[in-house]
């Protein structure tokens, strides 16, 4: 019979282990997308996940088409449309990529368990991380809590397999029944606010490997030196494609050699990034309580500032806090569905330090906003920052926004693009408006609480309100 090749978190052609093992089968290929987002409650995509997904599923269909196949969209649960689909057409075997969000594992567990019973084999395969959590222990077979010690683990092991490209033809099997247009599913928003989506994104495999071959010819040579300033396009913009798996790694990283050489040599810090995201996946594997809790559970009883924080939360959501940096990371976030990852730190230490508002609470936010939304990730960088998770930043490393500002903004603009009320402000006011003179403020058409907001918290009294905090959860 036909082989089933279910795609999931792996929406490429190139490099695909599921599709490359199914297609060595010699039957003909059935590649579905099974829509359940109920499946991966409580963290079904945001909206600006949703946005990617419906151009991502369009971008991966015709490319099975230019390979002689289609994709065909079904709607979950998963285990009962598999199962359906299996007995109509008598599929003989399943072909998955791997995820490792604890409900998806769950459920992933019971569909391989409930097909073998019906004969189908089900095999499934590693497309997005370098190593397998379960590789990398410790010489005791503990988990890795601290990065550097994880990180040289990984790089003792090292082993990149060469990166596959698919072959020219995928021969197409039956259609399934039950199949649905891609605009059934509802993906993209009901109120257009995506313009600024389109203008900055290309989802889809193309999209990927344009952006990655961009990447590595204007900035990966001086990647070390400016990854961390967020007026220079100095990163590679690569999270949401890596999160729905439209470029390997495998595929990166030879285009990075193919470029420079071998890129553990020479692209360094860059290949040490994806190496924490490895980082993210290995603890969400082996720790998968942490997506709401505290890895230090100390935490659990932190003195949050309650619920009088209501307004705080809605201003930082909005880019109104007053203080610039923090606005325009969370402007870019609103508008482009990314920010830049040092004002993630800077916008997330403010929420969870300064203004005492729960972790949960901005990871939520990021859930639903941001195009590169992953559960890893994004629980790896909030809990790093608010103090409480694996390898985190020392609690009382509470950051400046203003000297952050200062130091990786010093022209201001990155701040001017996205506060353009703040554009005629002289730099050495930009960062921290409050303190300029009424008649610099005048001139550059400012008031105050009216064209810009005050600030919303005093940063130094919240400073030391939040290092009282956790001097109480340490004694
Ligand atoms: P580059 O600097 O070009 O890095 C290349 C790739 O390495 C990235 O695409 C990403 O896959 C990985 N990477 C880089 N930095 C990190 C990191 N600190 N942790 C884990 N992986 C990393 N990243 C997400 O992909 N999804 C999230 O939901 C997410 N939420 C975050 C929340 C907070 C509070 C913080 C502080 C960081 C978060 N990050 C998240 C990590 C990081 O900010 C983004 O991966 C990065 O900004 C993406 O931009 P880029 O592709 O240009 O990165």
């Amino acid at each position: 019979g036909p082989v089933i090749l279910w795609f999931r978190r792996d929406l490429r052609l190139d490099d695909n282990p599921a599709l490359l093992a199914a297609w060595r089968t010699g039957a003909p290929l059935i590649p579905v997308y099974i829509h359940a987002s109920e499946e991966e409650a409580p963290w079904a995509s945001g909206a600006a996940s949703r946005w990617w997904l419906h151009w991502s599923l369009k971008a991966l269909d015709e490319a099975l088409q230019a390979h002689g196949n289609r994709l065909w969209l079904l709607r979950g649960p998963s285990l009962e449309t598999l199962e359906r689909l299996v007995q109509e057409t008598n599929a003989s075997a399943v072909h998955w990529n791997r995820l490792y969000e604890p409900a998806i594992r769950a459920r992933d567990t019971q569909i391989k368990e409930r097909l073998r019973t019906l004969g189908v084999r089900c095999a499934s395969h590693n497309a997005s991380l370098l190593f397998e959590p379960w590789e990398v222990l410790s010489e005791s077979k503990q988990p890795y809590r601290v990065f550097s010690a994880f990180w040289r683990a990984c790089e003792r092991r090292w082993s990149v397999a060469a990166p596959q490209p698919a072959p020219a033809q995928l021969p197409a099997g039956p259609q399934p029944s039950g199949a649905i247009p891609l605009e059934t599913l509802a993906l993209l928003p009901k109120i257009p606010w995506d313009q600024g989506l389109h203008a900055t994104w290309t989802p889809g495999e193309q999209g990927a490997l344009d952006r990655a071959r961009a990447f590595i010819a204007a900035s990966l040579p001086d990647y070390g030196q400016l990854r961390d300033r967020p007026d220079r396009p100095s990163t590679s913009y690569l999270s949401p494609h890596l999160h729905v798996g439209e470029i390997s790694l495998p595929r990166l990283l030879s285009l990075i050699a193919d470029a420079c050489g071998d890129p553990r040599a020479l692209a360094t810090a860059f290949v040490r990034e994806l190496g924490w995201r490895e980082f993210g996946h290995h603890l969400l594997y082996h720790f998968p309580e942490t997506i709401d809790r505290p890895l230090d559970r100390r935490f659990e009883r932190f003195p949050w500032a309650g619920e009088e924080t209501e307004h705080l939360l809605r201003a930082w959501k909005r880019g109104h806090t007053g203080i610039p940096l923090v606005d325009a990371g969370m402007r870019e976030l609103w508008h482009t569905g990314w920010m830049h990852n040092r004002v993630r730190m800077v916008v997330a230490s403010l929420l969870t330090k300064n203004l005492l508002i729960p972790w949960q609470e901005g990871a939520r936010w990021f859930w639903d906003t941001l195009v590169d939304a992953d559960l890893a990730n994004n629980t790896l960088g909030w809990q790093w920052t608010a103090g409480c998770g694996a390898d985190a930043a020392p609690y009382y490393r509470i950051f400046n926004p203003v000297l952050q500002g200062q130091k990786f903004d010093p022209e201001g603009a990155y701040v001017r693009r996205w506060c353009p009320e703040l554009a005629r402000l002289p730099n050495r006011f930009l960062h921290q408006p409050w303190t300029a003179p009424a008649e610099v403020l005048n001139t550059a058409g400012i008031r105050l609480g009216h064209d810009y907001p005050e600030p919303i918290v005093d940063l130094a009294a919240s400073r030391v309100r939040a290092l009282a905090a956790w001097e109480g959860l340490r004694s």
